[in-house]
């Protein structure tokens, strides 16, 4: 946790120093909180916006550093783009109380919320968030299944549109564009995991659920007990012989997770430690939406090709 004030009076100072000279044409300016979607609204933003994203692509985007610099890019932010479902829970409310723009206020035309629409897996029953689990409304990881990246685009098209209506035009044929590109690598994708049908794998933190259902693997185990929540060598001790009893050998880890303990279980199944990440950018190579897909699906199917 950080100290909201503190953050607050530093990005005062920010916030009022002014432009000097005469601004250029404008572009419109999007916040997303992640890489992911950042990546995704250039795609249909185009030449007319400028994108940032706050969390880096190596940070886990539950666990944000907050920074005052964050606060000024808000309060200049025409339209913020949330992933919702209490992914930024932890961090964003802070920042946007300090950044008061009314214009990326939850319901504004200004206002994404990728969640909206998603079906949501793994919607909790009963939820103690004392104990730490992150994911109380479901999994917030959802965009590594690219049906569900459809109704994020079309979202992204409709308010932008809305908030630039002069760009309307070009940010429908970004939509389409990025549609009919999609609607090609999704059978590619699935042709490349196709002979892994059923394939069971290990993942660090509960990331994978929308991935192995639309390309049909099947997580048995995590190395956290819960979401959030840091591994035990009791919870790994189950985790290790579940993997033996099932011949499971592939863990999958994000940069921002534990890797060290994720090479323990591996010593212990004969197993390989896979690093992938769903951010673009924090692998070379995976800048765009499609670059970070090839990446997932072809070091998933490599390394189950490998340990068939
Ligand atoms: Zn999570």
């Amino acid at each position: 946790m950080f100290n909201v004030h503190l953050l607050t009076l530093a990005a005062a100072a920010l916030i009022a120093s002014p432009f000097s000279g005469t601004p250029p044409a404008r572009k419109l300016s999007v916040v997303a909180t992640t890489p992911d979607l950042a990546a995704l609204a250039r795609e249909i933003g185009g030449d007319v916006v400028d994108v940032k994203a706050l969390a880096k692509p190596t940070e886990d985007p539950h666990f944000v550093d907050a920074k005052p610099s964050h606060i000024v890019t808000l309060n200049r932010a025409d339209v913020l783009i949330d992933g919702g479902v209490e992914l930024e829970i932890g961090w964003l409310p802070p920042l946007l109380e300090s950044a008061r723009n009314d214009k990326i206020a939850a319901g504004a035309p200004g206002r994404i919320s990728a969640s909206q629409g998603v079906r949501m897996l793994e919607i909790p029953t009963s939820f103690d968030r004392s104990r730490g689990d992150v994911h109380a409304l479901g999994n917030p990881h959802f965009l590594v299944d690219p049906q569900n990246v459809r109704l994020v685009v079309a979202q992204m098209a409709d308010h932008f549109s809305q908030v630039d209506a002069a760009d309307a035009p070009l940010f429908k044929a970004n939509l389409q564009k990025f549609l009919t590109r999609l609607d090609a690598k999704l059978p590619e994708w699935q042709k490349q995991l196709a002979p892994f049908r059923g394939a069971k794998i290990v993942t660090y933190h509960k990331d994978f659920p929308y991935f192995a259902e639309r390309f049909n693997l099947e997580v048995i185990e995590n190395l956290e007990p819960k979401p959030g929540i840091a591994p035990s060598p009791a919870h790994l001790a189950q985790v290790i012989s579940k993997m033996q009893a099932d011949k499971v050998h592939v863990i999958v880890v994000q940069p921002f997770q534990n890797r060290k303990t994720a090479e323990t279980v591996a010593r212990q199944t004969d197993g390989v430690v896979l690093d992938i990440s769903q951010q673009p950018g924090a692998i070379k190579g995976t800048d765009t939406y499609f670059d970070l897909m090839d990446y997932i699906v072809r070091t998933l199917a490599t390394a189950l090709q490998g340990k068939k």
